[in-house]
């Protein structure tokens, strides 16, 4: 890719803003929850697993166990069978356990709105603090990269970093702050739906007259 001014650069940006909004109008966390505690367990449970399986395993989870207290009082052999299909489940399950002890302790039961106390609890890295943040509490502190995030920054030319913290620091000084939840949401609809890790649908991808495909065609003649 040639080089790009930093001016031409954010152009670009601000296109492939509104090119990915007018694509997902819809776009949202597909975890479902109805509440922050929800959606921190769900966020949780996504670690190294599809949001479909920890949908699938939280429907049932969440009739049984309704505030921190709840899970912090069960039997830990409980809550691992409870999430098992999840994967790295006897992890996660301490992990749950343990966040939702100092819920109880700490915070009143409640989850906290700081990207600091957030990232106190056990199993709670900045990437889950910015979930919880942006999308139960309508917080932007800092843009969610996972791998589908990470994968189209580069593909997009946005960075070359390849650390989530790197990235994400990238990605803030380029995307206005107010639309950093929208931001991560609208690549990760398309990396599921256009993007694919392996063969992206460049041929009919919305935004790819904006696109570098940096790593793509050496990637599709492996
Ligand atoms: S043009 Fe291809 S590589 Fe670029 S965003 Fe679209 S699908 Fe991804």
């Amino acid at each position: 890719m040639p080089r790009e001014s930093s001016a031409a650069k954010a152009r670009r940006v601000k296109e492939i803003l509104a090119g990915l909004r007018k694509s997902y109008p819809e776009a949202h966390c597909e975890l479902d929850h109805v509440n922050p505690l929800e959606l921190l367990i769900a966020t949780i449970l996504s670690a190294q697993c599809t949001d479909k399986r920890v949908n699938v395993v939280t429907k049932e989870l969440f009739k049984k166990y309704h505030s921190a207290a709840d899970y912090a009082n069960a039997s830990l052999a409980e809550v691992e069978q409870a999430i098992k299909s999840t994967g790295f489940f006897r992890n996660k399950a301490k992990n749950i356990q343990a966040c939702c002890r100092k819920l109880v302790e700490r915070h009143g039961g409640q989850v906290p709105r700081t990207m600091q106390d957030l990232t106190h609890l056990d199993g709670v890295g900045r990437k889950t603090a910015n979930v919880v943040l942006g999308n139960a509490f309508g917080i932007n502190v800092g843009v969610v990269v996972d791998t589908h995030v990470a994968r189209l920054s580069h593909r997009l030319g946005l960075t070359r970093q390849q650390s989530p913290e790197k990235i994400e620091q990238e990605l803030m000084a380029l995307v206005p702050q107010k639309q950093w939840t929208l931001f991560s949401h609208w690549l990760i609809w398309h990396g599921r739906r256009r993007c694919f890790a392996r063969k992206p649908d460049c041929a009919n991808c919305e935004i790819q007259k904006l696109c570098p495909r940096i790593g793509v065609l050496k990637q599709l003649n492996k």
